[in-house]
């Protein structure tokens, strides 16, 4: 039982503000009803009719003389507490509230909206809406649909849940053009107090329901959400449309970090830590879904590509190379039987190329064949029409050799319309897709999404012996704002971050004595009240050899800096650290969903490059790797061309503990390790500079 049920399985539904005028959403809303069959009672209400759509109509929902599960109210918003409060009086257990004008509209309808909820919640009753286009539930013995749609939505196994009512009726159209099925259909519009997280949960639970599909704009409590999708995803796949991704781009900020790592970014590492899949449109979300819907899912990431053109099956290799795919190496023994039975000039190779003449036979054996090596986790089928083969007849080839197989196939059918009219109907087959990219797509993400499957449920999140009290004390000396550098390198030191040696000073004399301490040649820095990016206003000397050059390169930026109106306060003496690769470690945080990590290529290109992966917290061990080892730029990291290779589990463990930090210490808002120098094995590692903001709360 779910507190849902009234929703999507009521016995009789009223719809306060049916129409009897035709071109009304209040008439279309009960034709639906009608239309779909819905297998309870439906009660229009309106107080200025006494039939409509062939139904008794009724002035008032108290005035119907029966129980009613569900009430969709179309009446305008100023009367729509009047509506609730009567179905409330009547025992109406569940509400769709299509009305508009409420938090979309501004302060006053968000007072509304407000009172709206409140009113709902007292009364213990589930409501979708405001503001919403309805819902749908195909189930065969319920049969609603509660929606103004003018698209029937047909049975299958994916539930639907989109922010958007306008784009409700463009998802409901595309998936009937697809012959996608669907179990509901829910357009939750304000979300006032049913949300997507509600649905999620409903979904988790509902046998029928294989696969969640959202188009969201927006994530109401994003830490719920990651919560129960990390669950929900073990079970089944949560497909997302996230509109906003450019447009959110990247915050103002003054950190590498928090330069690249826009909101946008933000939430697809949150979306990929809890397994979720996310998609550029809805063509791509749905392209996704029915390869997730009806294969199995791969053990694996290696692909094997059977066509009967070359062309396509190049574009395929490339489009799953790019998507981090593998081409599959065949066997001595699959390769033989494909020589068997393909003619001489066929490839034998991946992609296995059947030549033009391939019909029926060469597809089924051929894909056969494929899905028999163990080198193969995933089969692209491809066929471009030639004259006298029918697209028909391979496709149904093509779906008995899939059959009897545990692995997924997907195909790339070049045909006709009137073929994918046919195959619509088909839900037997394996997924066709019109183009390379698509299937590539979709194959991508069914790898991804058996990977996660595969993950560890409850993953080793390290924990470092840290003196959080003493962090706590460095933190507190700087109520909002930049740590003085001094404290910035402590912090690191505290949290076992091993940074270069260094000294302060704050005069000539005492600059000069750290640099005899530390031991030439040193790097001198300048501090002074708002200079961020110490290099670019010329505060970095770098590789001084003696005190001579030490004092020359201190008067001329004190010149320089005095010069630009931000005389020094203070200076920094390092030890001149050589070897390595220059990478980054970053905090930044979200206002939203918390704290951020980065790892990347760092240096001064760090924002040309943009070479970096994000975490969230908590950082398991695994994830931490998988952010090191995803950079594009890991095969520097292990050394090129007789690079000795970087010690690249420290890496990961400084992440770790970068990311201990972030979660221990909400206070630190930014960090920056730019440059962290990542020496070989057995070598020095260390940060040579570090930049910390920190926030009153
Ligand atoms: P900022 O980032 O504020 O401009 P940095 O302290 O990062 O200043 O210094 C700029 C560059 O100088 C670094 O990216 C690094 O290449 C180099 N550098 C800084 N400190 C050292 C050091 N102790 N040893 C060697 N090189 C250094
Ligand atoms: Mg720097």
């Amino acid at each position: 039982m779910s507190s849902l049920d009234p929703v999507f399985s009521p016995c009789s539904v009223a719809v306060v503000g049916a129409s009897t005028r035709r071109d009304s959403i209040g008439f279309a809303l009960l034709h639906n009803l009608v239309l779909s069959e819905f297998q309870g009672a439906v009660y229009p209400v309106n107080p200025g009719a006494r039939v409509i759509h062939s139904l008794r109509a009724y002035p008032k929902v108290t005035a119907i003389p029966d129980p009613v599960d569900l009430a969709v109210i179309l009446v305008p918003r100023a009367a729509v507490a009047g509506v609730v409060a009567d179905c409330v009086e009547h025992g109406v257990r569940g509400l769709v509230v299509i009305s508009a004008g409420f938090a979309e509209t501004g302060a006053e309808g968000a007072a509304q909206e407000k009172a709206l909820r409140e009113q709902v919640r007292v009364a213990g009753i589930r409501m979708i809406g405001p503001n919403c286009m309805g819902v749908i539930n195909t189930d065969p013995e319920i049969r609603l649909n509660a929606t103004f749609a003018p698209v029937p939505a047909r049975r299958g196994s994916i539930g639907f849940v989109s922010q958007s009512g306008a784009l409700g009726v463009a998802i409901l159209n595309v998936a009937e053009e697809l012959g996608i099925g669907l179990t509901q259909f829910v357009s939750i519009g304000n979300k006032a107090d049913v949300s997507g997280n509600d649905l999620l949960e409903y979904w988790e639970h509902d046998e029928a329901t294989r696969l969640v599909c959202m188009y969201l704009e927006s994530f109401g409590n994003p830490r719920r959400f990651t919560e129960i999708a990390k669950r929900v995803s073990r079970k089944k796949p949560i497909l997302i449309v996230k509109s906003g991704r450019t447009a959110a781009g990247a915050r103002a900020a003054s950190s590498h970090t928090g330069a690249i790592a826009g909101t946008d970014v933000t939430v697809s590492a949150f979306l990929e830590q809890c397994g979720v899949l996310r998609a550029d449109t809805i063509d791509e979300l749905f392209d996704m879904a029915r390869a997730l819907d009806r294969c199995p899912l791969p053990r694996g990431k290696r692909v094997a590509i059977v066509t009967n053109a070359g062309g396509p099956a190049i574009m395929a290799t490339d489009s799953c190379v790019n998507l981090g795919l593998e081409m599959a190496d065949l066997g001595a023994a699959t390769r033989e039987r494909l020589g068997q039975l393909l003619p001489p000039q066929a490839s034998l190779e991946n992609p296995v190329d059947m030549i033009a003449s391939a019909a029926e036979t060469e597809y089924r054996e051929s894909v056969g064949a494929v899905l028999g090596d163990p080198g193969v986790d995933l089969v692209l089928a491809i066929f471009v029409t030639p004259l006298l083969v029918h697209p028909m007849d391979v496709m149904e080839a093509i779906a008995e050799a899939a059959r009897g197989s545990d692995k997924p196939v997907l195909c790339v059918i070049m045909a006709t319309e009137e073929f994918y009219e046919v195959v619509r109907a088909r839900t037997d087959l394996p997924p066709v897709y019109r183009f390379p990219e698509s299937a590539a797509k979709a194959l991508a993400q069914l790898a991804r999404y058996a990977a996660w499957r595969r993950t560890p449920v409850d993953p080793e999140i390290p924990r470092f012996e840290v003196d959080d009290e003493a962090v706590a004390g460095v933190l507190a000396r700087t109520e909002d704002g930049y740590l003085p550098e001094g404290d910035a390198l402590r912090l690191l030191e505290l949290y076992g971050i091993p940074v270069v040696r260094w000294r302060e000073a704050t005069s000539r004399r005492e600059a000069l004595a750290a640099a005899e301490e530390i031991g030439y040649p040193v790097v001198l820095k300048a501090s002074a009240e708002g200079l961020v990016h110490k290099s670019d206003a010329g505060a970095v000397a770098l590789d001084l050899r003696d005190g001579d050059e030490v004092a020359e390169a201190l008067d001329s930026m004190t010149a320089s800096l005095v010069a630009a109106g931000q005389p020094p306060s203070e200076w920094l003496l390092q030890e001149m650290a050589r070897g390595g690769h220059e990478v980054i470690f970053g905090i930044s945080t979200d206002p939203r969903f918390g704290p951020l990590l980065m790892f990347g290529l760092g240096g001064r290109y760090v924002e040309v490059f943009r070479d970096v992966r994000f975490g969230v917290t908590p950082l398991a061990a695994t994830e931490a790797r998988q952010m090191v080892r995803g950079i594009r730029g890991f095969p520097l990291l292990e050394g090129v061309r007789g690079d000795a290779p970087a010690d690249t589990e420290r890496l990961e463990e400084i992440l770790l503990r970068i990311a201990q930090l972030a979660q221990s210490h909400p206070r630190v808002r930014e960090l920056d390790i730019n440059p962290f120098l990542a020496a070989p094995r057995g070598g020095k590692s260390r940060a040579l500079d570090v930049r910390v903001r920190v926030s009153r709360e």
